[in-house]
């Protein structure tokens, strides 16, 4: 007789499914005997141009460094995190990718008997971190796609620690304002946590998002989550990081695990945070490819749900599986999402302007097929 670990796992966990990652240029290569140089993947939310020069320069120069253990406390990019934000060095807390922050929170403010609040169609992340730890996620339903503010501040309840945010959403692309989010803000009871994830803040142009930074001094239980992983360049690195009250980075930092961000991480992400050009051009390029992606599938008579980040999830019109599929036999992988409760869509990332040609090409192929 042998113990069943499944059943041993505790119950939050048994209910979860493994989060299921873009599939990677070589897994398709090795599955369909194809050259991966033939292959384009926008899958992931990548930054198609490639990490920023000066992060791989700062790379190569911390090599011979490898033998030893990182900064734990990472102060030169806590020092710049700090300036670039204007908050205090104690207000900032790195992450191993801003996926890292949290489950930091969650490991901190979460517990069975209490509660995480987060929408329907949000980012996976929520649910894993918040059932690993035997706390009960509790979902408001979507608006239109997007988050229904009002909706998640019904469903907080008194045993509510943290209400997780993603503006814009992932896999949604949609967004909220800086009234909504003023709004919100002034009716969350003190004592709930709202983590605003802003995963692709660095893509939003103009006034149309409100800057999380804006709000920190006016509300202790806010913390704003940012990654390298995006706009950076730096999504294998995996750094992330929080700006919060310094007691909510005090308390992270008693669980984070002590050199959770790697030295070529840190040394990355200060040369990529001083390469502003380079964050110019990643939102630049992703201006126009939204616009190459939106008139193309317009021509292929589909509709999508308008986004603010650099990926968009296009309906096409029928059950998503088969064409996402269809696609990987044309070399292109995109994101199913039907795990996300949108079986009809697919999220594509913004890709070069070749690679969402190619992209809007195999669509038009694999839906002319029916
Ligand atoms: C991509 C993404 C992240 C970033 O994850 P990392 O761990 O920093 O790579 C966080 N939140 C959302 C909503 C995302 O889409």
């Amino acid at each position: 007789m042998s113990g069943d670990f499944l059943a041993l796992a505790q119950a939050g966990v048994q209910k979860l499914s493994p989060y299921v990652p873009g599939k990677p240029v070589d897994e398709l290569a090795r599955e369909l005997n194809i050259d991966p140089a033939r292959i384009i993947k926008l899958a992931s939310n990548e930054n198609p141009m490639g990490g920023s020069p000066r992060a791989l320069a700062a790379i190569r120069d911390a090599l011979a460094e490898l033998t030893r253990y990182p900064d734990g406390n990472g102060f030169d990019l806590k020092q710049l995190l700090s300036r670039r934000c204007g908050v205090e060095p104690n207000q900032v807390t790195l992450g191993n990718g801003s996926n890292d922050i949290l489950e930091i929170v969650a490991r901190a403010y979460l517990a069975p008997g209490l509660n995480a609040v987060f929408s329907e169609h949000a980012f996976a992340i929520y649910p894993i971190v918040t059932q690993a730890v035997g706390a009960d996620a509790r979902v408001a339903k979507a608006k239109d796609w997007g988050h229904d503010l009002p909706a998640m501040l019904a469903a907080i309840d008194s045993n509510t620690r943290v209400v997780f945010i993603a503006n814009p959403n992932n896999p949604t692309g949609t967004w909220f304002g800086p009234q909504a989010l003023a709004a919100f803000l002034a009716e969350v009871p003190e004592d709930v946590l709202v983590v605003l994830d802003e995963a692709y803040i660095e893509y939003a142009e103009g006034g149309d998002l409100p800057d999380g930074l804006n709000f920190l001094a006016q509300y202790p239980n806010l913390l704003v989550s940012r990654t390298f992983s995006k706009a950076y360049g730096l999504a294998s690195l995996r750094v992330g990081y929080a700006l919060s009250s310094p007691v909510v980075a005090d308390v992270l930092n008693r669980v984070r695990q002590p050199f959770n961000v790697n030295s070529l991480a840190l040394v990355a992400a200060c040369a990529a945070l001083d390469d502003v050009d380079f964050v110019d051009r990643s939102r630049q390029l992703n201006a126009v490819g939204m616009q190459q992606l939106e008139s193309g599938m317009r021509q292929l008579g589909l509709t999508w749900i308008p986004s603010k980040a650099n990926f968009i999830a296009v309906d096409v019109g029928r059950e998503a599986a088969p064409v996402y599929e269809g696609l990987l036999r044309e070399g292109v992988i995109v994101r199913p999402v039907a795990g996300y409760g949108m079986p009809n869509h697919l999220r594509v990332s913004i890709g070069l302007p070749a690679e969402n040609s190619r992209f809007l090409e195999a669509l038009n192929k694999v839906l002319a097929r029916g």
